[in-house]
């Protein structure tokens, strides 16, 4: 449970929870966030010590880019030893990228960063803004024999807790927005907020936070389909600038195996470009090799994303492509869980 005496940082960047309608254009906007606190008395409750950040600019989480990442690391590095916990309320449109980044950015975190935000503004009668608020900052908050019962970045949604580089905005119309389909919920809350210990990742030696500052965003998605045409992988393939290539094949790893296709990927391989193969199912892993589609691939030096989302996928490649690791560094932290995000 948790204890008095807490401190929680609470970072508000925009997205719906604080959102109001504009009276000249009808179309939701981001306003000041002191108005958050007063929608919702009830945490002065906890009697914990909270202290508010407002982005200077509050974003819809479709403008989020990667500076803001590095700024939220930031703010947490320079906040990490006043609190016991941080709170991010954030738009739920890229809001799995943001706890992906954010979860790369900061190694060896050792306290709760608990993501949330809404699907309805917190001012409405019917929304899930409060709910997610409250227990975000409970979970925020715990602590078991003096440490913190999540030291995980997180998201917090409509009663479930998963880690931040497993989940998907899987729903734009509900409340359950969020899915983690490849590993279980860290918690979940009804009457009491039930902690899955065993999937929660608890230091065995504790080292001081370590905070990135650097993401290269020079990567892309290249989504397969079928009919895809040799000018569209051009395109993307000799983007200029181009570093690191998310793509989204079929099934366990598949893709065509048209000659044009494989070739233009090898030529990719071969300029230093990191091709990495994520599965466009919602479940399930990449396993190359397992059908001839595949094997090309394997061949022209692909690496298997195993079973990470594509929003993991993308902020590890900015994350490792940022701190400038040589190729077979790349290569190899790929192959590995960095902060869970896969199962390796
Ligand atoms: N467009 C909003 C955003 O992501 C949606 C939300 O907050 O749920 O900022």
């Amino acid at each position: 449970m948790s204890e008095s005496g807490t401190s929680i940082l609470i970072i508000y960047t925009g997205g719906t929870i604080g959102m109001i309608n504009d009276p000249e254009t009808g179309s939701l906007a981001p306003f000041d966030f002191n108005h958050i606190l007063h929608q919702v008395p009830e945490l002065n409750k906890f009697g914990f010590n909270l202290t508010t950040i407002t982005f200077e600019e509050v974003v819809d989480s479709s403008n989020v880019h990667p500076e803001i990442w590095i700024h939220l690391a930031e703010l947490i590095e320079k906040n990490y030893e006043q609190y016991d916990g941080f709170v991010i309320l954030h738009g739920t449109d890229t809001m799995s990228y943001s706890a992906s980044a954010l979860s790369f950015l900061l190694e060896n975190l050792g306290k709760p960063v608990i993501f949330t935000g809404s699907q309805l503004p917190i001012g409405t009668l019917r929304t899930d803004g409060k709910e997610n608020f409250i227990s975000a900052i409970e979970i925020a908050a715990a602590r078991k024999n003096q440490q913190p019962l999540v030291p995980e970045v997180c998201i917090f949604f409509e009663n479930k807790l998963y880690r931040g580089t497993r989940t998907t905005k899987h729903n734009a119309d509900y409340f359950d927005a969020f899915r983690s389909y490849n590993y279980p919920e860290l918690a979940k809350a009804g009457i009491n907020i039930t902690y899955n210990y065993s999937a929660i990742h608890y230091p065995v030696i504790k080292r001081e936070l370590k905070v990135y500052h650097k993401l290269d965003p020079n990567v892309a998605i290249l989504k397969l389909f079928p009919g895809i045409t040799p000018e569209v992988v051009e395109a993307i393939t000799n983007m200029k600038n181009l570093k690191g290539i998310i793509l989204e094949s079929f099934g366990s790893g598949n893709a065509p195996t048209h000659e044009w296709f494989i070739e233009k990927i090898r030529q990719a391989v071969q300029r230093g470009v990191v091709v990495l193969n994520v599965t466009q199912c919602s479940a399930g892993s990449v396993d190359m090799g397992v059908y001839e589609t595949s094997l090309g691939l394997m061949e022209a030096g692909v690496l298997s994303g195993k079973d990470i989302t594509t929003e993991a996928a993308v902020t590890k490649l900015m994350f490792l492509l940022g701190q400038h690791y040589n190729k077979e560094e790349i290569k190899e932290y790929l192959s590995k869980s960095l902060r869970g995000e896969i199962n390796a």
